[in-house]
């Protein structure tokens, strides 16, 4: 749970009480303080604070209107709590992804809105069970040497062809103009048929993009299209939307082709 910061949490390096311009060098041990204690997501202003000192942010207080504070269950009091704004609003912070690389120093208030679209920020492996994490450039190398996959460029808008097999794991794309970086899951659900998906892979997690997948038979053309959001997991961490591949549509040798094309 979030707290009010406390003297012991924000301490001062450097003391200059007659100075009230001097800037100060603070060292925070517990960046919770600076957290919505219901949705823990970064402060921003406004912020709000039951009759106890709970802190919320303002989504979570819209949706507290009438309810009671999870933490002290008592109704929750809409009051305003202006010292954790001013600290907010002067608080100077390093992105995240220092460590890979992003030297940008910002207000409190403006980290969240940058590390949704740093070029440092990390991408993740999407291979089930594999923790690596990387520059954009740095992922493909690993995609390629330790998980041995299929790696094709692409150019936004135009055909892509596959040959999927019914038992394979993913196939990865790269945009040849762009470096964008994109994987295709592909999971056996039974007997009844395949679960395709295509997904982002890398620093714009908001990216929104379009995508169609087209497979044929003899007998039938199925065609899908869906515009991803975000990373296209719902609240439960399940994939949004996916392409169900009936196992018929794969030949007697176990592949399909399927003709791809990814929009921006
Ligand atoms: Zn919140
Ligand atoms: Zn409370
Ligand atoms: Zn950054
Ligand atoms: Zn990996």
């Amino acid at each position: 749970m979030a707290k009010i910061p406390s003297a012991s949490s924000l301490k001062r390096q450097r003391t200059n009480d007659e100075d009230k311009n001097a800037s100060f060098t603070w060292t925070i041990s517990d960046q919770e303080v600076f957290e919505c204690g219901i949705c823990y997501e970064a402060l921003r202003i406004p912020v709000y604070q039951c009759r106890n000192g709970h802190i919320a942010c303002d989504s979570c207080r819209i949706k507290l209107i009438g309810r009671k504070c999870p933490t002290c269950r008592q109704f929750f009091f809409i009051c305003r709590n202006r010292a954790i704004e001013k600290v907010i609003e002067l608080l100077q912070v390093k992105c995240n992804y220092a460590p890979y690389g992003c030297q940008e120093t910002m207000a409190y208030s403006k980290k969240h809105q940058h590390e949704k679209t740093c070029q440092h920020s990390p991408c993740f492996c999407p291979c089930l069970g594999c923790n690596f994490a990387g520059l954009s450039d740095q992922l493909y190398q690993h995609l390629r040497t330790d998980h041995n996959g299929s790696l094709v460029d692409f150019k936004y808008d135009e055909r892509l062809n596959i040959n999927l097999n019914v038992n394979e794991g993913h196939h990865y794309f790269r945009e040849e103009s762009s470096g964008g970086q994109y994987f295709l899951d592909n999971r056996r659900t039974g007997e009844l048929g395949n679960i395709v998906s295509i997904d982002h892979i890398g620093a714009s997690k908001e990216a929104e993009f379009r995508y169609q997948i087209s497979v044929s038979s003899k007998k039938t053309v199925l065609t899908f299209k869906y515009t991803r959001h975000g990373n296209g997991l719902d609240d439960d961490g399940r994939i949004k939307g996916y392409f169900f591949m009936p196992s018929e549509l794969f030949g007697s040798n176990g592949r399909c082709n399927l003709e791809i094309y990814i929009y921006k």
